[in-house]
């Protein structure tokens, strides 16, 4: 870009929550950018397959990703490569966002920059994932019906993933690392009362292997050092991770109100507590982290900068 345009929204992050929003920006006549620095999708890009969606079922991340890439551009989005490293506002209200390669002026910006699976960090886990090794049980569960599961964590999360694996594999352990959860009492004793539901404590995952699929696990005591390996038949054992999320939020951490996880705080219109500057889809606190609601967000989020720049500033066309 030679010389630096005005642009009434600039997005972001390609995820859904960003595709969406600009779909909507464009679609009520924005000039709308939307900056990525990977591959169309973010986190569903690395997903084989997304079964959640409706409408869609059997679709991979990477297809889905693709497909919203290009009917925001069909509405008129531009889509440009470019890692953002800092978004500022003047006292005028026109924002600078900088990518490693450029500086862009918007009216409003959107970031929708996601949240990013904490790892648990035993051998063979990046090997195995989407082969076995699990960050979302909502997403992935079905393609374990009746089998045996392990969900590595003990908070909230890792117990919202128990129960609602319970209800679809044969078996769930969860795996928990020290003697005691740390989600609440009350959690605890609903994961607890799930039948086929048990807890190995004081125990973690150091390496899963196989060919195709997990067909041996090591477990490690922590009490004692001890390790024990497990041996599966391929494909029928999975593993979730549930060891907490990491909102990605560095662009925006001191310009908004974050959340005691790191979270944007943003009210209903995906607002946060700048003027012309909202957070949507998994990076925003209270998110559930699905496709379908990164979508909505970023629907909401692309009408609400329509809504700021038509009723604050004026459109520029
Ligand atoms: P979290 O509360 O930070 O819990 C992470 C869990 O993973 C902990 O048990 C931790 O063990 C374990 N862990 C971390 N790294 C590990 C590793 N490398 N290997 C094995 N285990 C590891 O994260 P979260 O459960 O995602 O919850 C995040 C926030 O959202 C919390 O405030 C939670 O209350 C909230 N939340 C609420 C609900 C609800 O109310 N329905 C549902 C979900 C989440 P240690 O305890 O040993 O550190």
């Amino acid at each position: 870009m030679s010389e630096t345009k005005l642009f009434d929204s600039v997005v972001v992050g390609g995820g859904p929550a960003g595709y969406t929003a600009a779909l909507y920006a464009s679609r009520a006549s924005l000039s709308t950018l939307v900056l990525e620095r990977g591959m169309p999708g973010g986190q569903i890009a690395t997903s084989d397959l997304i079964d959640n969606y409706p409408g869609i079922p059997n679709l991979s991340g990477a297809e889905l990703g693709q497909r919203m890439a290009d009917h925001a551009q069909q509405a008129g989005a531009l889509l440009e490569y470019g890692s953002v490293s800092h978004i500022s506002r003047s006292s005028e209200g026109i924002f600078d966002i900088v990518t490693d390669v450029d500086t862009y002026k918007a009216r409003s910006v959107i970031v929708a920059t996601g949240a990013t699976p904490r790892t648990a960090g035993f051998a063979g886990e990046e090997t195995f994932r989407g082969r076995g090794v699990s960050y979302c049980a909502t997403c992935d569960g079905m393609f374990y019906k009746d089998k045996q599961v392990f969900v590595i964590g003990g908070g909230n999360s890792a117990c919202e993933e128990a129960i609602y694996l319970s209800n679809i594999a044969r078996e769930v352990q969860i795996v928990l690392r020290r003697d005691e959860f740390r989600a609440s009492r009350g959690m605890v004793n609903r994961v607890l009362a799930c039948k086929n539901t048990s807890v190995r404590y004081l125990t973690s995952i150091s390496e899963i292997s196989g060919e195709t699929f997990i067909s041996s696990i090591t477990f490690k005591n922590n009490e004692t050092g001890t390790l024990n390996i497990e041996e599966f038949d391929p494909g029928s054992v999975g593993i979730f991770v549930a060891t907490g999320h990491t909102p990605e939020t560095e662009l925006v951490r001191d310009l908004v109100e974050l959340d005691h996880d790191g979270s944007v705080i943003v009210d209903d219109s995906m607002a946060t507590r700048i003027p012309g500057l909202f957070c949507a889809g998994d990076m925003r606190s209270g998110s559930l982290r699905q496709v379908i609601t990164a979508a909505a967000d970023g629907a909401i989020a692309g009408v609400s900068a329509y809504k700021y720049v038509e009723q604050t500033l004026g459109l520029s066309l």
